[in-house]
């Protein structure tokens, strides 16, 4: 049923009381807004304090410091050099610091409170203007068990005449009521300016969401977009919640409001008060949540970090919100966070969804502490564990629990050492059908054996391979001229005494001609058969040889005659009948 205007101002009390303009001016006015004014240039003494409202006489000459908000700046970039110690700031700017922070604080005989001194005519009082927001809370004037909250903006003016220096405008810009059983209740005021006579007027009006400023709710940042900085009165909330159903709020020693204290939202916003109010107006079941020690996860949900499908949060009881959990669970999860030192450590709603997803799919049997554990690694490597697990023959919950027995550390690397091994060995064709071979006792050892054996083949597979092309490439390239003749190279170690002796770099190919991607042959005088003369680099381009390289010592071209010689004997390859045995005996050489 909707609400009526009349019945929801009700619930409301009027005005602005004592408390909640001390509040006000307590909380931000007096750090950032107040100041000492000096108005008449000829009598500096006197001085208008904007704090207890009164004309005050301070001895002294009283030097301008600027107003509070530049001074708010200086004193930013004053920290950002302290903190940087001064370094690079030069003499002169340090000294004009000093003094303005010698001169800035002045005492107010009246109040006792220390502020900036200003002198009126030096600059525009407009920029002194501006608008800031608090928030206090109270119990309902006519419901016992609601709360309600009202965001107040004060709007303060400093005026040019001297008998009006500065004045505070108080507007109540929002309402909200929270009711048990009952979706909250928002209404905003706002300025309107579009009636006919163009004057300013407030509307009043609901609205349906009821958290529309998240951006204000950062740890960081207290600054209200609307209107300046923003404060909430803790001790109002406090007073407001105690003896109605929302004083869970405070259990367990307070811990939302302790939230507030460590992430700052007492100067912000208070979104995620709202928005848990909110919540626990329509499941009272949240309380529950709180006290079996999951309010991490209510406060995961508020900052909509959680994930959805572990708690189903639009349940009506508690049995339905976390039905996919057993009693066991829950009683792991108190028994889990009672011994966590740091309440961020606690499970949360993702461990929770991971826990449901994993015994979906593959663990129908996992309990809530791997599932904690896992959690924190993703699902990557646990789907590899059990597509391994299946491929074996094996139940995937005893390679599990075999892969995390004892293992204090990251779980993912017990997966991973053991999804290594795994696969090393299946690639050695290692005998997988026994036990001892697939949970081998010591996973190092054993996989240390697979990898020596992995090496072993590598370098006899390549060995004979070599050998095979080289049976082909001495029976393509040998020739015997009567001057010269030509031969491939035997070994690597051949090639690195070739390349040694004629000065290149024929040596560094020997990788290439042991894989069959090239071939290096010698060029060799009969009657000096072991003296390196030229080199000679050939494979096939378009199915032919041809020559790619032909070099001497240092790297020099052959004289003509040797060149011709090796493009003859090289249209002999072309035209030999052998060409095609390579093909036939399935060596492949380049
Ligand atoms: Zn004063």
């Amino acid at each position: 049923m909707k609400m009526s205007t009349v019945e929801f101002a009700g619930h409301f009390a009027n005005g602005f009381t004592k408390e909640i303009k001390d509040f006000a001016t307590e909380s931000i006015l007096k750090e950032g807004y107040d100041c000492l004014i000096v108005t008449d240039r000829e009598d500096k003494e006197k001085a208008f304090c904007t704090h207890c409202k009164k004309w005050v006489k301070i001895p002294g000459d009283n030097l301008h410091t600027g107003s509070p908000r530049y001074l708010r700046e200086e004193e930013k970039r004053n920290a950002y050099y302290c903190h940087a110690g001064y370094g690079g700031m030069p003499e002169e700017e340090i000294e004009r610091r000093k003094k303005i922070q010698d001169h800035k604080i002045k005492e107010c005989p009246s109040c006792g409170h220390a502020y900036n001194v200003y002198h009126q005519w030096r600059m525009d009082m407009g920029w002194l203007d501006g608008t800031v927001s608090i928030s206090v809370w109270a119990k309902s004037k006519v419901d016992p068990a609601a709360v309600v909250m009202r965001r107040i903006e004060i709007s303060r003016h400093f005026g040019g005449s001297a008998e009006d220096v500065v004045k505070d405008t108080f507007v109540e810009a929002e309402r909200y009521l929270f009711r048990m059983g009952h979706k909250t209740v928002r209404q905003k005021s706002e300025a309107d300016w579009s009636n006919k006579r163009q004057r300013m007027i407030r509307r009043k009006r609901f609205v349906k969401r009821i958290a529309d400023r998240a951006q204000c709710s950062s740890n960081t940042m207290w600054t209200d977009y609307v209107g300046g900085h923003y404060r909430m009165d803790v001790h109002s909330l406090l007073e407001a919640v105690t003896g109605t159903p929302y004083q869970y709020l405070l259990y367990n020693g307070g811990s939302y409001v302790n939230h507030y204290d460590r992430y700052a939202f007492r100067d912000s916003y208070p979104l995620y008060i709202v928005n848990y109010m909110d919540l626990y107006s329509l499941h009272p079941w949240v309380e529950l949540l709180i006290k079996n020690g999951m309010d991490n996860m209510v406060m995961d949900h508020i900052r909509k970090r959680g994930c959805a499908n572990a708690i189903c949060w639009g349940a009506k009881t508690i049995k339905s919100a976390v039905r996919r959990f057993t009693k066991q669970d829950l009683k792991d999860i108190l028994d889990y966070n009672s011994r966590q030192t740091c309440s961020r450590d606690h499970v949360s709603e993702t461990d929770l969804a991971f826990l449901a997803e994993a015994r979906e799919k593959m663990f129908p049997r996992m309990d809530l502490i791997s599932a904690v554990r896992l959690s924190r690694e993703g699902f990557g490597i646990l789907n590899r564990l059990y597509d391994w697990s299946k491929r074996l023959g094996l139940k995937p919950e005893k390679v599990l629990a075999y892969c995390l027995q004892g293992k204090a550390g990251r779980y993912s690397h017990a997966m991973g050492d053991w999804l290594d091994y795994i696969s090393d060995a299946a690639c050695i064709g290692l005998n997988l059908e026994d036990k001892a071979n697939v949970m081998p006792q010591d996973i190092k050892k054993a996989h240390a054996k697979v990898l020596k054996r992995i090496k072993y083949r590598e370098k006899r597979e390549l060995d004979e391979q070599f050998k095979r092309s080289m049976l082909l490439r001495k029976r393509l390239f040998c020739w015997k001229g009567t001057d010269y003749f030509i031969r491939p190279a035997e070994s690597a170690e051949e090639l690195a005494a070739e390349g040694m002796a004629l000065h290149h770099c024929v040596g560094g190919y020997a990788d290439k001609y042991i894989r069959g991607e090239t071939n290096i042959l010698f060029v060799r005088s009969n009657s000096q058969p072991d003296k390196p003369l030229y080199t000679l680099e050939t494979y096939k381009v378009r199915g032919a040889y041809i020559v790619a390289q032909l070099r001497g010592n240092m790297n020099a071209d052959p004289p003509a005659e040797i060149r011709k010689m090796v493009e003859s004997f090289i249209d002999r390859v072309n035209s030999s009948t052998l060409l095609d045995i390579g093909k036939k005996e399935r060596i492949l050489i380049a």
